[in-house]
């Protein structure tokens, strides 16, 4: 039997619409949440993101405005922007758009993020919050995909979850916050030893690499839940073969376009899986939600009545 298709787009909308009646009800109440985002010089990929964020944050009615330095800003400009941003009571949440230019210190720019700020949550404070179950901001992708599992009615208590990819904005905050749903967590990378067997032990596999189609169906075992976060771009006939030969659809993507976009995850899983993500359409709606969600929880963390603080 194929595998049930997690709808990332329709759960984003309907987390979009639950924000959106939260917001209403704030800014009546006179505490409207308000994001800053803030992206360097001209990166096409950049400028496509923040457009998407700032037009869904507009959706839902959060206050939303775009700083955007020259290509040329030094560490030390940047660094007076984000003090700005951190004294002014209306703003939120900071989104700090990456990649910065080389000559810009990264790290010392999101360590200069006020955590209570950090929609992104990628402040080590946040990343504390995290790990010993303190209330605080929670990166976004990661966020989405649990999101996805429950509302998706997905038991994660009790089950065997296998993470591939150990990095600080994907890999390691959902084994975090799978750990603390209670799964029991493997967490697997480049040096891991018979990967194909590690994830046939998952109950739910989360693949977040960077490697297009690399989780073929021996990585899986059948009926798993398999959450597909990668987003890769393939340009190549051979490769595209590999992944869609016989698929009509894409077969024209990749005619009209010159390239389709693909996850981790092999299309043949989706006949071992008992659910699977789609990418696109999976994961990816779900982060721009989360971080609306997150300006929300920020909001209210920082601003909120006690009334407030209760429906966290
Ligand atoms: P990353 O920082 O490059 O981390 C990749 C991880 O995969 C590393 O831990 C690496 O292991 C591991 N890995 C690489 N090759 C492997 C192999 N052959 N076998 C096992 N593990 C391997 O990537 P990321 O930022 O986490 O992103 C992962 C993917 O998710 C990318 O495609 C990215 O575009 C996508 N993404 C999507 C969203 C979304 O909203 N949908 C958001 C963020 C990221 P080592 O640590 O040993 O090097």
């Amino acid at each position: 039997m194929p595998a049930i298709i997690l709808d990332g787009n329709k759960i984003a909308a309907e987390i979009r619409a639950e924000i959106a009646s939260e917001v209403k009800a704030m800014t009546a109440a006179g505490l409207r949440p308000g994001l800053a985002v803030v992206l360097v010089g001209h990166n096409p990929a950049s400028e496509i993101y923040v457009r998407s964020k700032v037009r869904s944050s507009g959706e839902v009615g959060i206050y939303s405005e775009q700083h955007t330095p020259a290509e040329t800003a030094s560490t030390a400009q940047l660094l007076d922007l984000i003090a700005d941003l951190n004294r002014r009571d209306e703003i939120d949440g900071i989104l700090v758009q990456l990649p910065l230019p080389s000559q810009v210190d990264s790290k010392q720019i999101l360590m200069a993020v006020d955590p209570a700020k950090d929609v992104d949550g990628f402040h080590p404070m946040n990343v504390g919050f995290l790990s010993t179950q303190r209330p605080g901001l929670v990166p976004c992708t990661p966020a989405g995909i649990i999101a996805i599992l429950k509302r998706s009615n997905i038991p994660i208590s009790g089950r065997e979850a296998v993470v591939v990819g150990r990095s600080e904005i994907v890999g390691k905050p959902v084994a975090m916050l799978l750990i603390n749903a209670n799964a029991t967590v493997t967490v697997c990378h480049s040096k891991t030893h018979d990967l194909p067997a590690v994830c046939r032990r998952a109950d739910i596999l989360v693949a977040a690499i960077g490697r297009a189609g690399m989780i073929t169906r021996e990585y899986v075992k059948p009926g798993a839940t398999v959450i597909d976060v990668g987003v890769n771009k393939v340009t190549d006939r051979a490769e595209f073969e590999r992944l869609f030969a016989g698929n009509a659809k894409r077969e024209e993507t990749f005619r009209a376009k010159g390239a389709v976009l693909v996850g981790d995850v092999h299309p043949e899983v989706a006949e071992v899986a008992g659910a699977i993500t789609p990418v696109p359409g999976g994961v990816g709606p779900l982060t721009v939600a989360m971080l609306l969600s997150n300006t929300v929880r920020a909001a209210k963390l920082r601003r909120g009545t006690p009334e407030l603080l209760k429906s966290l």
